[in-house]
């Protein structure tokens, strides 16, 4: 029996991962829940798993979430960071998923590894934001960070029973999201709800923005160096508009290796929890027969500007790619607001990088400056450009 803290509860992979534990009670069970906002869904969920903890966002929604328990349960409801750290060091928690949105998630997932548990990760900002301090922590404790995106176990997967000497790249596929064949000029006018269709996967808000401006394959570069131990130019994007291969590994030989599955969140999952083993799950084989042809594109770096500046992020290094974590945040979120157009994400996170000046990362306090330097330094780059 696995015991696990599942942080983000609410979100995407937080629903998804609480149906793959359904599925499979016998294996897993919830020890505590932490959420954002949302007590509604989270009350439900309390309701259902019965955790002995559950962590909010802050004291206001605790007091209401207590008073809607009405002491009809025996989940002790704790908030903010301090609450979201305590549920994830339990000491009887194997395993947390990390599935909180954006910078949020760095502390409490760091604060799992440093107490020795094995982390899911779906919070790929953590690793962009702190991947050495991350995974030289995990080989210290001696715990293992399993990817819970399709990319990275499809990674995870291809290299399974390989050699690692052998390993020649990695091919991080991705969509291309849903304005591939877009022009520059339909691009800058853009808007939040059309960039929120992703037409293969459902998701949260954020990296629904994140696959539209390909920020999200950027980050997902950065996020594979650090979980595969390889250089940044080891690996390369490849458009693949189906989204049935999910990356693939290229051996000295020529060998490539890939995954292929239906595109449903609750496979990486279910890998990212069983791992090493594949557990039979409720969903429909895929129709090889049916999809009939794969195709393979490249991405365009000049229409999709954040695809070249994370990537370019991931060769600087050190604090670098916290800087492009922290102003895509706040670009990404004035996008959302309206406030500006979808071509300016790139702009406010370009004039970000520019004025920041990398210094080597070796404690957490020095990553969440330097995702906080870059939010800061964003918001004020944005309110100049808004302002004219
Ligand atoms: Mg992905």
């Amino acid at each position: 029996m696995k015991n696990i803290c599942l942080l983000g509860s609410t979100g995407y992979i937080g629903i998804n991962s609480l149906r793959v534990i359904k599925d499979n009670q016998e294996r897993y069970r919830i020890v505590a829940l932490g959420a954002g906002k949302n007590i509604d869904l989270l009350l439900t969920q309390i309701k259902e798993f019965k955790p002995r903890f559950a962590a909010v966002i802050n004291s206001d929604l605790a007091n209401e979430l207590k008073s809607r328990l009405n002491n009809t349960s025996n989940t002790e409801i704790l908030y903010g960071t301090e609450g979201y750290i305590k549920i994830a060091t339990l000491s009887d928690v194997n395993m947390a998923i990390a599935a909180m949105t954006g910078s949020s998630g760095l502390l409490p997932t760091f604060s799992a590894i440093t107490a020795g548990k094995d982390v899911a990760l779906a919070n790929k900002e953590t690793l962009v934001i702190a991947g050495s301090l991350l995974m030289s922590e995990s080989r210290k404790m001696g715990i293992n960070i399993f990817p819970i995106d399709s990319e990275h176990s499809a990674i995870q997967q291809s290299i399974q029973g390989h050699s690692r000497e052998d390993l020649k790249r990695i091919i991080l596929t991705g969509s291309g999201g849903p304005f591939m064949d877009l022009s520059i000029e339909s691009l800058s006018k853009v808007t939040p709800e059309e960039a929120l269709k992703h037409p293969n996967w459902s998701m949260g808000r954020k990296i629904t923005i994140d696959s539209a401006t390909m920020m999200n394959k950027g980050m997902e570069a950065i996020e594979a160096k650090w979980l595969f131990d390889v250089e940044m130019d080891q690996i390369d994007i490849l458009l693949h508009p189906q989204s049935i291969i999910h990356s693939m590994v290229e051996y000295m030989d020529g060998s490539i290796i890939a995954q292929l599955a239906p595109t449903d969140m609750r496979i990486p999952i279910s890998y990212a929890l069983s791992y090493p083993r594949h557990l039979k799950g409720e969903l429909p084989p895929l129709d090889l027969l049916d999809i009939g042809k794969l195709s393979f594109g490249k991405p365009d770096k000049k229409r999709f500007r954040c695809l070249d500046l994370a990537l370019d992020a991931g060769k600087i290094g050190e604090s670098m790619p916290a800087i492009l974590n922290g102003a895509n945040e706040i670009a990404v979120n004035a996008f959302l607001e309206g406030k500006i157009g979808f071509l300016q994400i790139p702009q406010v996170i370009e004039k970000t990088m520019e004025k920041h000046e990398v210094f080597p990362i070796n404690s957490i306090d020095q990553a969440i400056e330097a995702n906080q330097w870059a939010q800061s330094r964003a918001k004020k780059i944005l309110e100049k450009m808004v302002g004219n």
